[in-house]
């Protein structure tokens, strides 16, 4: 009862007009920032601008001074700076102990975090910590124009309704994102800003685990959240050997390979290919959607490539609409036809 009290009254008396700035995470590894952050920067900027506050970034590691200037160039005015050796390598309650005193002291009015195995797990720990909500996987987010909070939207029930979320009497407001759904923030060179170095210490205790070796996995090619082409295949391919007819494209167009989860739940292809609302992200500048219908969890995942292009039997598919090229027939005539044609280039 004493704890509920507690809460209850610490709800009630939060002064949310001390809370100021859009804040973004700068997640970092290896000393690499990664590309969502350049996302989450370019919506920030938007939502900043709105509302009046200034953009911020919050980078955690070691030795990582450096990556300011490049969050300065992709927009950020302020850069807070938590250095240490304990924050090396991401650890839940390293990260959350160092950001969450930023929060309490600073107070940031949003915190925007990219929806990555990282962010997904620190955003709920720094919400628990600061008491307020978080709006998990968002595909987009706008200020309402009246109230000025901020409207977070995403998928929910299965990809059938887009739910918008909004978090009116907490201060942060927080998020999660999607990668590859915003646009990046423009890079200027000449774009400088603050950098305000957080303290940081730790007790014993406060870090409960210890990491004691990385492996990495073996990664023969880019990853499809960052190729520009993607030759994606669904279950008009009519059989798993039909993906190395699209392979073939693919490597004419120095592109990857995508598919639909009927063809993963077939055993088809890995789940590693799978693009859409349980699958990856894309955002590429030519997707290829070979006997594809268009199922909405499926274009959750690629309807903002720069260029569509659909090879389908059915006039009727969906997919078509979406698209910005459709050729109407079998693939198994028109990619060879492609091909042909790009070996006479
Ligand atoms: P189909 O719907 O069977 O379409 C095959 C298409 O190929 C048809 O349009 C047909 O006209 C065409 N065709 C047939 N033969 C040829 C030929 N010779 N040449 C050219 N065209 C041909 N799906 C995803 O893709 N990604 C997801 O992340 C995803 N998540 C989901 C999450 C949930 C909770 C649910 C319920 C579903 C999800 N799905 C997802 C499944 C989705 O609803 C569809 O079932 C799936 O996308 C259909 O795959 P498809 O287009 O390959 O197959």
């Amino acid at each position: 009862d004493a704890i509920e009290k507690t809460e209850v009254e610490k709800k009630n008396t939060q002064d949310i007009s001390a809370y100021q700035g859009v804040w973004v995470f700068a997640e970092q590894r290896d000393g690499k920032i990664m590309p969502v952050v350049m996302e989450l920067l370019g919506e920030g900027k938007k939502l900043a601008k709105e509302i009046g506050t200034e953009l911020c970034a919050v980078l955690c590691g070691h030795n990582v001074d450096f990556l300011a200037d490049e969050l300065f160039a992709h927009g950020a005015e302020k850069v807070y700076i938590a250095d240490h050796g304990e924050l090396n390598t991401y650890r839940t309650d390293a990260y959350t102990k160092v950001i969450y005193s930023a929060i309490e002291k600073y107070k940031p009015e949003i915190v925007l975090l990219g929806a990555t195995h990282i962010g997904r797990d620190l955003g709920p720990c720094l919400a628990v910590k600061a008491n307020t909500g978080l709006t998990a996987d968002c595909t987009q987010l706008e200020i309402d124009p009246v109230g000025k909070y901020l409207k977070q939207t995403r998928p929910a029930f299965g990809g059938n309704l887009m739910a918008t979320i909004v978090c009116k009497d907490h201060r942060p407001q927080m998020s999660t994102v999607r990668p590859g759904v915003m646009d990046k923030a423009q890079y200027d060179r000449s774009l400088k800003g603050e950098v305000v170095k957080l303290e940081v210490e730790f007790n014993d205790g406060d870090i409960r685990t210890k990491v004691i070796d990385i492996v990495k996995t073996v990664k023969n090619q880019v990853s499809l959240t960052d190729a520009e082409i993607i030759v994606s295949g669904g279950m008009g391919l009519g059989k798993p050997e039909g993906f190395e007819l699209l392979q073939k494209l693919a490597d004419k167009l120095g592109a990857m390979v995508g598919a639909s989860r009927a063809c993963v739940d077939a055993g088809w292809i890995d789940h590693s290919h799978q693009i859409g609302q349980t699958g990856t992200t894309v955002k590429p500048k030519i997707y290829f959607a070979c006997g594809i219908s268009g199922a909405i969890q499926h274009l959750a995942g690629m309807q903002n490539s720069d260029y569509i292009i659909a090879i389908n039997t059915n006039e009727a598919a969906p997919i078509l609409e979406t698209a910005d090229f459709g050729i109407v027939g079998d693939l198994y005539q028109v990619i060879p036809t492609i091909i042909e044609e790009l070996d006479k280039l």
